[in-house]
C-alpha cells in the first residue's frame, strides 16, 4: 500500500533523526524511518523503513489509536532484539522483555511474511501474535502485556484502572485448563504462559488498584475471574500466600475464605469445570522447566 510521506506520517524528522544517532549509536529512534498511516478502518499501519543492522522493515497492522506510543515502542525494543542477534525473519518467533525490565513475564509473537505489492513496502515482516498468521492482524496479547508491563511503574490506582481496563478490552483472556499454573514457585514466579493465555496480571493488578480507592468489593470480582482463569494457580498462590503471611485484612481474609472450586463453577463457561488440581506440596521442589504448550 504506497501512502505519502508527511510531517504527520513521520513519527520523528530526519534532523532529529540525526541527532538520536549522535548521543546513542545504538538508539534504533536514529536508524530507521517510522511510518504512521491511518488505515481505512481507522486503525493504523505503524511500520519503519530501513533499520540498520541487517535487519528487515517491520510492521504492525490493526493498531488502535490510542496504542500508537506504545507501537513504536514495541517496535524499537523488536529491533533491539534483532541488534542483539535473535533472527528477525519471516515464520521466526520471538520471545523477550521487550516493554519494561520490572515485568514478570516475557512477550511472544511472531513474524510472518507480507504481500504489499508496492516497491517501497515489498517484503515488509508482520509481527503478529505467537504462531498465529499474517491476516491475524492486531497482536493483542503483545499489546496487553505490554499495557500490563507499565502498569508497575504506575503509582496512580485510578490510572492503574485504567489501564488495566484497556487492557483487558484488547485481550480478555482465555479460561484455562484447571491445572493450569499448579508447579507455579510462588517465590520465583514467572508468569509468561498464565500473562499470554489469560492475561492474568491484568486481573490481578485491577483487583489491587480497586482496593486501593477503597472499592474492594468490586476488586473482589476481578480476583474471582483471575482464579476462574487459572484455578491450578489459585490453588498454588493461596497456599503461598496463607503460609506466608499472618496478617488480616480483606486480601488475605478474601484467600484464606476463597472456595476455589465454588468460584470456578459459578465462573466457568458450561463443561470446562474438571477436578481441582491436587493441593501443592509443602516440601521444597526444584521449579519445572517451563514448557512452549500454549494452546487457545
Ligand atoms: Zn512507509
Amino acid at each position: 500500500m504506497r501512502h505519502h510521506v508527511t510531517s504527520e506520517t513521520r513519527l520523528v524528522s530526519t534532523g532529529a533523526r540525526l541527532l538520536r544517532r549522535f548521543f546513542d549509536l545504538e538508539d534504533p529512534h536514529g536508524w530507521a524511518e517510522y511510518h504512521c498511516v491511518e488505515e481505512a478502518a481507522g486503525t493504523l499501519w505503524i511500520h519503519c523503513h530501513s533499520p540498520r543492522w541487517g535487519l528487515p522493515n517491520l510492521e504492525f497492522v490493526g493498531v488502535p489509536a490510542d496504542m500508537r506510543g506504545y507501537a513504536h515502542q514495541l517496535m524499537f525494543e523488536i529491533i533491539a532484539h534483532g541488534r542483539a542477534g535473535h533472527a528477525l525473519a519471516p515464520d521466526c518467533d520471538i520471545e523477550g522483555i521487550f516493554s519494561a525490565p520490572l515485568q514478570n513475564f516475557r512477550q511472544m509473537a511472531t513474524l510472518r511474511r507480507t504481500d504489499h505489492d508496492d516497491p517501497d513496502h515489498f517484503g515488509m515482516v508482520r509481527i503478529v501474535d505467537w504462531t498465529q498468521s499474517a491476516d491475524s492482524g492486531f497482536p493483542r496479547r503483545l499489546f496487553a502485556a505490554h499495557i500490563m508491563a507499565w502498569v508497575e511503574y504506575t503509582e496512580d490506582p485510578a490510572q492503574k484502572e485504567a489501564m488495566c481496563r484497556r487492557s483487558l478490552a484488547i485481550f480478555p483472556g482465555y479460561f484455562l485448563d484447571m491445572a493450569a499454573g499448579a508447579d507455579i514457585v510462588p517465590r520465583k514466579v514467572d508468569l509468561t504462559d498464565l500473562q499470554f493465555r489469560a492475561n492474568l496480571s491484568a486481573y490481578l493488578s485491577l483487583a489491587h488498584a480497586l482496593f486501593d480507592q477503597g472499592r474492594g468489593k468490586e476488586g473482589i470480582g476481578y480476583l474471582r475471574q483471575a482464579i476462574a482463569r487459572c484455578p491450578g494457580w489459585a490453588c498454588a498462590y493461596r497456599h503461598h500466600l496463607l503460609n506466608a503471611y499472618r496478617a488480616r485484612d480483606r486480601y488475605i481474609d478474601f484467600w484464606r475464605e476463597a472456595d476455589i472450586e465454588r468460584i470456578c463453577g459459578d465462573l466457568r463457561p458450561a463443561n470446562t469445570t474438571g477436578p481441582m488440581p491436587a493441593p501443592p506440596r509443602t516440601a521444597k521442589r526444584k521449579p519445572k522447566a517451563r514448557t512452549r504448550k500454549r494452546s487457545a
